[in-house]
């Protein structure tokens, strides 16, 4: 017979111990900062960085400058970058479901992408579809991104150019050195992480933006190679950019 009520061989409850979310989710954090501190620093200008309005900031990030005290990713964030991993995954089984063939690797296992500059200005993408509906037009580039529900929705009703500046960069520079996926519209695909809605925007290739992306990455490599720091793009550290960037500290007091 069960007896719930006795209760005495029970350890006595610590009043002052964390709560279990707490303490699980430090060691949970602590595994993924280990495994992420396994990694190598990313020692190229990435694509995906390049669209940022910031040079300087381009620059900090591909010097491998030390980030602010605590505006390093923490736990949260990079839990944020794996459940990305798990949305981008479930996007190319629904797009595959639909009748897209989408490749998201080499025969060889490999990810597709560009190295230009002696392989300081590197691109990978997250797929080439290849075959699709009759009235799309393969090969073309894909780029999937999930987001927020108010920033899918921004998306949504503002287009990639206008809403995501930053992808849209990323999508262009990406065709100018892939010129194979410049011929036909890039499909790009974002899921909202709170609905599970899915928005999809043919990008036509936009060589301006491809070209003024890529003099970005020269005139950066060339400033870093000549020891000089890329001007900062405010004239003033209270300018919104850089009060959510992770290297105010040292931009503007040289810390
Ligand atoms: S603080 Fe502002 S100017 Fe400095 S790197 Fe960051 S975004 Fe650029």
């Amino acid at each position: 017979m069960l007896d719930f009520n006795h209760g005495s061989d029970r350890p006595a409850e610590d009043p002052r111990a964390l709560p279990a979310t707490v303490r699980i989710n430090e060691l949970v954090d602590a595994a993924l900062t280990a495994e992420r501190e396994k990694q190598s620093r990313r020692e190229y200008l990435g694509a995906s960085m390049l669209g940022d309005p910031c040079s300087r900031r381009i620059q900090y990030e591909y010097v491998g400058a030390p980030k602010d005290p605590g505006k390093d990713f923490n736990g949260q964030t990079l839990r944020i970058f794996a459940a990305g991993h798990q949305f981008e995954a479930l996007s190319i089984k629904w797009l595959r479901a639909a009748g897209f063939d989408l490749l998201t690797e080499k025969a060889d296992g490999g990810q597709f992408g560009f190295a230009v500059a002696k392989g300081r200005i590197k691109g990978h993408i997250d797929g080439v579809i290849v075959g699709g509906p009759s009235w799309f037009f393969c090969p073309s580039l894909w780029e999937h991104k999930a987001l927020k529900d108010k920033s899918w929705q921004d998306l949504a009703k503002r287009g990639l150019a206008i809403s995501k500046p930053l992808y849209a960069a990323q999508v262009a520079l990406y065709q100018g050195y892939m010129p194979e996926l410049a011929q036909h519209p890039a499909l790009f695909t974002a899921l909202n992480k709170d609905t599970q809605e899915l928005y999809h925007e043919l990008v036509p290739f936009d060589a301006s933006l491809a070209q003024s992306t890529s003099d970005k990455a020269v005139n950066i490599l060339q400033a870093t190679d000549a020891g000089q720091q890329m001007p900062r793009i405010a004239a003033n550290a209270d300018y919104y950019l850089c009060l959510f960037c992770p290297y105010a500290k040292r931009c503007w007091h040289g810390a």
